[in-house]
């Protein structure tokens, strides 16, 4: 099979139809948004008719009766934690993965809070009711109970995954080593259940209880199932994907051409990323994301990736054969959410890669689609070439602003630029930026300089779209 051509990877067949795009509707948020709140509220309306309100006669009565209804939510948020984090596609195209591991982080604080407040809460209780020391008290609940040292050994598991996701002690760590860990949360999940199944009161008292945590139960190891695990390995097994070129773009940036079978059945639009697996050894295991820099075709995806590490470093390594495993697509930098005609693209840096597909893919007339592009230097412009011709074929406008950044203050524009205002220079550039969509990607400080000028600048939350390329 010809793989190459004078050098460069073989061409594309621009012959795709997609089939299937992905689709944003505006009311998910609201939705999975009120299907968090309503969880809440069953959990909590579950613990007053149980009688949650009206024990509390005794300080004993009080700590029980508090100690189950934080045990119950802390258990309701673990499980809403797994199910924002399972790639469910409608939570996940609602959100993107950036806000969505903020938002577990807050679930996942504030469950790890209440879960504490449960233990001491249920073995005060304990301990006033038998008149024992607390101590003594706990040890009794954890040994006779049925459960009970599973959920110690699961405690165990989310006390170490809390602790090393507390922003220093993550910062010591390798992001492998520290995914590594994070994964015993779901088995920390697994061995609190059967405790709330076997000694919970709410379990045994109320047949609507039962039904109602074995529901979410099913629900959240379904979806991790299914969509961490199944989905995956289908797409990986069915578009067959294997490295066919890497080529340099820039000092330290290289394009991973890759050619698969049906690509045209995934439903994947440009601006979009996938977590990326080498398989060669000993990169198999690490999945890293990386978003397409071309406009997928029916037979080929593109990446362009900056050294930034060892892994992102060991690409420039990789040999044309080498199959790669793929999960996603994910993101919502894509046309689907697109909300105006006119549309600015803000790059900053690496950041140019989904940016450099959107302005391929983008439905548009001449002078609709401007791209600014933002670069230390002119030996970090990557895809010049590319961007060049692009915009000309499009009657797009290209804008690139090289220098270094403004000393003084967090700003999107090069020091040069620095007698500016940062919205100032966005209107300036884009006279009419309050009518477009804004598309953002970048350096995390550059991305919230940028984004505070398009809202500054006039343009509405809504009509910004941002992906992080950390979280
Ligand atoms: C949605 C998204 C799209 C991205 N697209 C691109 C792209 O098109 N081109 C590009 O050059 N870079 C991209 N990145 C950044 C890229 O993923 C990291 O630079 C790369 O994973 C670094 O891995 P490393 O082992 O080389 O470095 P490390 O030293 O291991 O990691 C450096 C930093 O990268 C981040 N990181 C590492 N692995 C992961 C992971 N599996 N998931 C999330 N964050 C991780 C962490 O913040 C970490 O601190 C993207 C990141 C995200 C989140």
């Amino acid at each position: 099979m010809t793989l190459f051509t004078d050098g460069r990877p073989a061409a594309a067949t621009h012959d795709r139809a997609p089939q299937r795009r992905p689709v944003t509707p505006s009311w998910w948020r609201d939705a999975v948004s009120l299907a968090t709140w309503a969880s809440l509220l069953i959990v909590a309306a579950l613990w007053l008719r149980g009688g949650g309100a009206t024990d509390l006669d005794s300080p004993t009565q009080t700590y029980l009766s508090l100690g189950r209804i934080t045990g119950l939510v802390s258990a309701d948020l673990l499980l809403i934690q797994v199910l924002l984090m399972a790639r469910v596609p409608m939570i996940e195209r609602a959100y993107g993965q950036d806000e969505l591991a903020r938002r577990h982080r807050l679930v996942g604080c504030t469950s790890f809070f209440l879960m504490v407040a449960h233990i001491v809460l249920i073995t005060l209780g304990y301990a006033g009711q038998d008149a024992r020391n607390a101590i003594v008290e706990a040890w009794r609940l954890t040994v006779d109970y049925p459960g009970m040292l599973l959920a110690v050994a699961g405690t165990a598991c989310l006390v170490l995954v809390t602790a090393t996701s507390i922003k220093r002690a993550r910062a010591k760590l390798r992001y492998e080593s520290w995914h590594l860990l994070h994964l015993y949360a779901y088995l920390g999940v697994g061995l609190a259940l059967p405790h709330q199944l076997w000694t919970g009161q709410d379990f045994l008292d109320s047949h609507l209880a039962t039904v109602y945590w074995w529901t979410l139960w099913a629900a959240a190891a379904g979806a991790v199932i299914v969509w961490r695990i199944g989905i995956p390995l289908h797409r990986t097994l069915r578009h067959d994907l294997w490295v066919t070129a890497v080529v340099p773009e820039g000092p330290g940036v290289v394009s991973v051409h890759m050619t698969g079978r049906q690509l045209d059945r995934l439903p994947i639009a440009a601006g979009q990323f996938f977590t990326w697996r080498f398989l060669t050894r000993p990169g198999a295991s690490k999945g890293h994301p990386y978003s397409l820099s071309a406009a997928p075709t029916s037979n080929t995806l593109r990446i362009t990736v900056k050294d930034l590490g060892d892994d992102s470093r060991s690409l420039a390594r990789l040999r044309p054969g080498t199959r790669v495993a793929i999960e996603g697509p994910y993101g919502r930098l894509h046309a689907g959410v697109r909300t105006r005609r006119k549309v600015t693209l803000l790059a900053g840096g690496i950041g140019i890669t989904p940016l450099r597909a959107l302005l391929e893919e983008l439905a548009q007339g001449p002078g609709d689609v401007t791209l600014i592009y933002r670069a230390r230097n002119e030996a970090e412009v990557i895809f010049r070439r590319e961007l060049e011709t692009l915009t000309a074929a499009r009657g797009a406008h290209l804008v690139i602003l090289l220098g270094p950044r403004v000393p003084d203050r967090a700003s999107w524009l090069p020091a040069e630029a620095a007698a500016w205002s940062d919205s100032a220079a966005l209107r300036t550039i884009v006279p009419d930026i309050a009518d477009h969509d804004v598309f953002i990607c970048g350096a995390t400080a550059w991305m919230d300089a940028a984004q505070q000028a398009a809202l500054d600048a006039g343009v509405p939350a809504a009509a910004i779209h941002v992906e992080r390329f950390s979280w």
